[in-house]
């Protein structure tokens, strides 16, 4: 069962299980890695300081946080901020695809390169990629998946920000939900 999901090992570290968040039609969702240290503790995704980026990000381009549905890969916060294993991934995917599913967004935003090759099986880097539409469909579900940087390396670097903002301005303005 989801809130006492033992599937992988980040069960054992977690404080809270991260569900995604957001009204179920949304047209867009936006899909991170894996909940942090503010996440674990308060139960919701984004709301540390790379989440705020994301708030700020999102505002500038007149896309209501509330407005779009906000995920992870997997649903609990690796030890130590590292990044989610392939079969961690792997064992919280159903969830995902059942969040997906009840949604059907038009658009799936990924932040970060384990969200994009979660989703679309792609290892290409980042930086080759971000910014590009890709059809995939996830167990009879199509999505339009587009890449983009994460929050927190978009927070270190100014190069990177603008790609961030620009990325979300060309697909995300506009589409505030149903
Ligand atoms: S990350 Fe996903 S699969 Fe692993 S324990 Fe948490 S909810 Fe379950």
């Amino acid at each position: 069962m989801i809130s006492n999901c033992r599937r992988c090992r980040l069960s054992e570290g977690r404080n809270r299980i991260v569900h995604g968040q957001g009204p179920s039609g949304s047209r867009v969702a936006i899909i991170g890695e894996a909940p942090g240290a503010q996440e674990d503790a308060a139960g919701k995704p984004f709301v540390g300081r790379a989440g705020k980026l994301l708030d700020q990000s999102l505002e500038m381009h007149s896309v209501r946080r509330d407005r779009v549905f906000v995920s992870n890969i997997v649903r609990c916060r690796p030890p130590g901020n590292r990044k989610p294993k392939r079969d961690e991934i792997a064992a919280c995917r159903p969830f995902l695809i059942k969040e997906l599913s009840s949604i059907e967004p038009r658009i799936v935003m990924t932040l970060g390169g384990v969200a994009f090759t979660a989703l679309t099986g792609s290892s290409r880097p980042l930086r080759e990629v971000a910014g590009k539409r890709f059809d995939v469909e996830l167990n009879g579900i199509h999505l339009t998946v587009v890449p983009n940087y994460h929050p927190a390396a978009a927070m270190r670097s100014r190069a990177i920000r603008r790609s961030f903002e620009k990325i979300i301005a060309e697909n995300l303005s506009g589409k505030k939900g149903r």
